[in-house]
């Protein structure tokens, strides 16, 4: 897979893979761009109400392009490959930050890390977006693509109803036995982690997010049951990282009972 390294150049790209796929896309707002508008995109392929929601989210950080380009991968095999998706309402937000993706850095342009901004009383316009956009509805699930520069293989969290209904170890294992790195260190990042999976089955929300909290947080507190989100080693290839993000999906989505 060629890596696209403009915001613009990939959106167009996910526009044209969302109509060949069946997927309607939404501006959720634009933010401004040296003079430009950037769309802030939400793609959805929707089924019959009451099946359960998914919602999955990319490149809120900008130096980690593997998600972005798992979600080019997805729509372009969707219409063939993806039959674990017929259960349930999709939606996709592939890129959440195009100004850092633009600059290669983590945060936005203004030197703000989207990622904890959350249900802050004055969030930055694109977190504001997708606030306004998600307070409409709850997901059942919600699966964030990111990549850590320190690790040198995949690990995931997650936060789930019970340890036994947990996914995390199936992920790994479907990762480890398809010959992909895993990151067995027994801490990452500061936190307790178990053969590559960093788990919580229930977590004490911040009263209020003064300061903002992760994505993944905000929507549990919107009512998702499961978050998800996967690390992958940016010291590996582009194509071998996007393999790694879509047989985590692949994986979570075979063994997901509402
Ligand atoms: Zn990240």
């Amino acid at each position: 897979m060629k890596e696209i390294f403009e915001s613009r150049h990939f959106l167009d790209n996910v526009l044209k893979m969302a109509a060949t796929s069946g997927f309607r896309p939404r501006v959720l707002g634009e933010i401004d761009m040296e003079g430009t508008k950037v769309p802030i995109l939400s793609l959805s392929r929707k089924i019959n109400r009451q099946a359960p929601r998914i919602l999955i989210s990319a490149g809120i950080h900008g130096d980690e392009p593997a998600g972005p380009h798992a979600i080019l991968s997805l729509l372009e095999s969707f219409p063939d490959d993806w039959p674990e998706f017929k259960c349930c309402h999709v939606e996709i937000v592939p890129l959440i930050n195009p100004s850092g993706f633009d600059l290669r850095q983590r945060a936005n342009r203004e030197g703000m890390d989207l990622n904890r901004a959350f249900g802050s009383p004055a969030p930055p316009p694109e977190i504001r977006f997708l606030m306004n956009d998600f307070r409409r509805r709850a997901v059942d699930l919600f699966v964030d693509l990111h990549e850590d520069v320190d690790t040198p293989g995949f690990y995931l969290y997650e936060l789930a109803p019970s340890e036994d209904k947990a996914f995390g170890s199936l992920i790994i294992s479907a990762l480890r036995k398809a010959g992909h790195p895993i990151n067995e260190a027994p801490v990452i990042e500061g936190m307790a982690a178990r053969d590559g999976l960093i788990l919580r089955t229930s977590r004490p929300f911040p009263r209020h997010f003064r300061k903002g909290a992760p994505q993944g947080l905000y929507l549990k507190k919107l009512g998702a049951r499961r978050t998800l989100t996967f690390e992958t080693p940016p010291g590996r290839l582009l194509d071998e990282r996007v393999a790694m993000h879509l047989l985590s999906l692949r994986t979570v989505l075979s063994n997901w009972v509402r």
